[in-house]
C-alpha cells in the first residue's frame, strides 16, 4: 500500500518484448499519477508505446513475448504488478476496465448484448441471474440503448451502437478506472461526438477516473483534465490540460501542436515533424526524440533527460529546462 491518494501511479515501468530479432523497449522508465474521478490523455504517435502501458497497468502484457522489465504500478494504493493471475481477474471488469478501439473484436458475435453485460455483472457481483438481466437493461438505457434491443446480436447493430455497449460492458460494475483506447477511431465524427459526450456524462455520475489513449489533442481538449505526451515509450511532457495547450514546451509537444490544421490560422502549409518515430528495437541513445528534434544539442545524443518541473506541476523531459 502507499500512503497516495491517486487513483492510478505508475513509477519507472519499463516493458519490453524480447524477440529471436531482437529487444522491443515499447515502454521506458513511464511516469504517471492519476487522481481519484480525474481524466488523463496519453497522447502520442503510433509506437510510443501508449497500448503496451495500457496492457501494462491491466497486466495483460502477453508473456512471452512481452515482460514488466522494471517499475510499480499502484491501483488504489496496491501494487497490481505482485497480484497473481486469479486477483487480477477479479480487478479487471471490477476495479479497472478497458475499451477498446474496436468494438466487433470486443463483443460475443454469438450472445444477446444485455447477456454479454449480465455475464460481468455476474462475474463480479453476487446476485441471481434475472436481477443481473434487469442491471444490464439499465446499464443499456443509460448508454441510450432501448430495452427492446437488449435482446439483439451484435451484428444487429451499427459501429456507434456497438461501441455504446462495450461502453456499458466496461462501465457495469463501476471501475474506478476505465482505461478507453481510442475508443472513437472506428466512428464517423458524428458519432464520435456523440460517444465521445456519452463518455464524458458517464464519468462524472460514476466518479471513474479515465485514461483516454489517443492521437487526438481535439479528443483530448474534450475530455481530459490531464495530458501525458507520450514519445518512444516515455512521458516527454506532462501538465494540466489547459497549462499544456496554452504552453506546450517539449519541442515534440510542439511538433504536433503545429501538425494541426488551425482553421483561423491562414498558413500555406502545416509542419509536420520531420522523420518517423524510431524503431523501438533500436533507440536512439540520449533523447529518443533528438534525430528529429530541431532545437537538438551535441549532448542531447549523449544522456537520456530527466523530467524537469518548470512549475504548474508541469514536466518537461528535455535538457533545454534544465535550469
Ligand atoms: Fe530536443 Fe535535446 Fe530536448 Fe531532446 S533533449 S527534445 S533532442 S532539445
Amino acid at each position: 500500500m502507499t500512503e497516495s491518494n491517486n487513483m492510478l501511479e505508475i513509477k519507472g515501468l519499463t516493458i519490453h518484448y524480447v524477440t529471436d530479432d531482437g529487444v522491443v523497449r515499447a515502454v521506458n522508465d513511464l511516469n504517471i499519477a492519476i487522481g481519484r474521478g480525474e481524466s488523463i490523455g496519453l497522447v502520442g504517435e503510433t509506437g510510443a508505446g501508449k497500448t503496451t502501458t495500457a496492457l501494462g497497468i491491466l497486466k495483460l502484457v502477453p508473456n512471452p513475448p512481452g515482460k514488466i522489465i522494471d517499475g510499480e504500478i499502484f491501483l488504489d494504493g496496491e501494487d497490481i504488478i505482485k497480484k497473481s493471475e486469479p486477483e487480477m481477474r477479479k480487478i479487471r471488469g471490477n476495479k479497472v476496465s478497458m475499451i477498446f478501439q474496436d468494438p466487433m473484436t470486443s463483443l460475443n458475435p454469438v450472445m444477446t448484448v444485455r447477456d454479454q453485460i449480465a455475464e460481468v455483472i455476474l462475474l463480479h457481483e453476487k446476485m441471481p441471474a434475472a436481477k443481473a438481466l434487469e442491471k444490464a437493461e439499465e446499464m443499456l438505457m443509460k448508454v441510450g440503448i432501448m430495452p427492446d434491443r437488449a435482446k439483439d446480436y451484435p451484428h444487429q447493430f451499427s459501429g456507434g451502437m456497438r461501441q455504446r455497449v462495450v461502453i456499458a460492458i466496461a462501465l457495469a460494475c463501476s471501475p474506478e478506472l476505465l482505461i478507453a483506447d481510442e475508443p472513437t477511431t472506428a466512428l464517423d465524427v458524428t458519432i464520435q461526438a456523440q460517444v465521445l459526450e456519452l463518455m464524458k456524462n458517464l464519468k462524472e455520475e460514476f466518479n471513474t477516473s479515465m485514461i483516454m489513449i489517443t492521437h487526438d489533442l481535439g479528443i483530448v481538449a474534450e475530455i481530459c483534465d490531464k495530458v501525458a505526451v507520450m514519445y518512444a515509450g516515455s512521458v516527454v511532457e506532462y501538465a494540466d490540460k489547459l497549462e499544456l495547450f496554452k504552453n506546450p514546451k517539449h519541442p515534440y509537444t510542439i511538433g504536433l501542436f503545429n501538425s494541426i490544421p488551425d482553421i483561423g490560422n491562414d498558413v500555406e502549409s502545416l509542419k509536420p515533424i520531420k522523420g518517423l518515430m524510431p524503431d523501438p528495437m533500436n533507440l536512439p541513445t540520449g533523447c529518443p526524440f533528438h534525430p528529429r528534434c530541431d532545437k537538438a544539442k551535441p549532448e542531447c545524443s549523449e544522456k537520456i533527460p530527466a523530467g524537469y518541473d518548470i512549475g504548474n506541476n508541469h514536466i518537461v523531459k528535455c535538457i533545454l529546462f534544465n535550469q
